[in-house]
């Protein structure tokens, strides 16, 4: 009878695709896009509940894309995620002081491995600068791949994270942006870009609402 009970009271109901609540669901702006190079997303355990992050709507926009949780992973974990023969590269930039930091100079990018998109796999890291530098410092296995350097990227269309310097784009944009560049297909990560901008504009609202509500 407790349990009955229990039952009808109300909840506050999850989107069970998004993992938010259902008055802020996102899914609609899920776009499907069909994409040949494999990509892991390493979450930051901060970024999880982080409404303003970006790489949940990607990974249910991209089929072939995983999305792990953590900051410290065990090697055998990570070796599994990575040894199945594709080439993997990670999506970070080559950044001053990682030497100091004792951490070895990446192996160069072979442009030689565009020639076959399929066998290529995309790490990326979802967290703040600091975060995602934390990780790739605890990690040993990530500062063994080499580096895809982003070329010619828009300015970011991320209005709505503070602390957010005009060059950084959103791990959605970022990860969007290296796919083009690896597959040589801008036309065909539009449509996903377009989506991100109707998220960014659904956050905003979100915000101005709550902001309203405070005052
Ligand atoms: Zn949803």
């Amino acid at each position: 009878m407790v349990a009955a009970h229990l039952s009808n009271l109300p909840k506050r109901l999850h989107c069970p695709t998004c993992l938010r609540a259902q008055s802020s669901c996102i899914c609609q702006w899920i776009r499907p896009t069909p994409h040949a190079v494999e990509v892991v997303v390493l979450q930051h355990p901060l970024e999880v509940a982080n409404a303003k992050g970006s790489a949940r709507l990607l990974h249910l926009s991209l089929a072939r894309s995983r999305l792990e949780v953590g900051e410290a992973f065990a090697a055998e974990a990570m070796q599994a995620m990575l040894a199945d023969g594709r080439r993997t590269v990670l999506l970070y930039p080559e950044t001053a002081g990682e030497q100091e930091l004792g951490m070895p100079a990446p192996p160069p990018f072979d442009p030689a491995w565009l020639a076959d998109p399929a066998q290529l796999r995309l790490v990326v890291l979802d967290g703040t600068w600091r975060k995602s530098r934390k990780m790739l410092y605890l990690n040993p296995l990530l500062q063994q791949l080499p580096r895809l350097p982003l070329r010619d990227t828009p300015p970011s269309h991320y209005l709505i994270r503070k602390a957010h310097l005009p060059d950084q784009l959103s791990t959605l944009e970022a990860t969007t942006y290296a796919l083009a560049q690896l597959e040589a297909d801008q036309q065909k990560f539009m449509p996903l870009i377009a989506a991100f901008d109707g998220f960014v504009s659904q956050q905003m609202a979100q915000q101005a609402g709550h902001a309203s509500a405070g005052t």
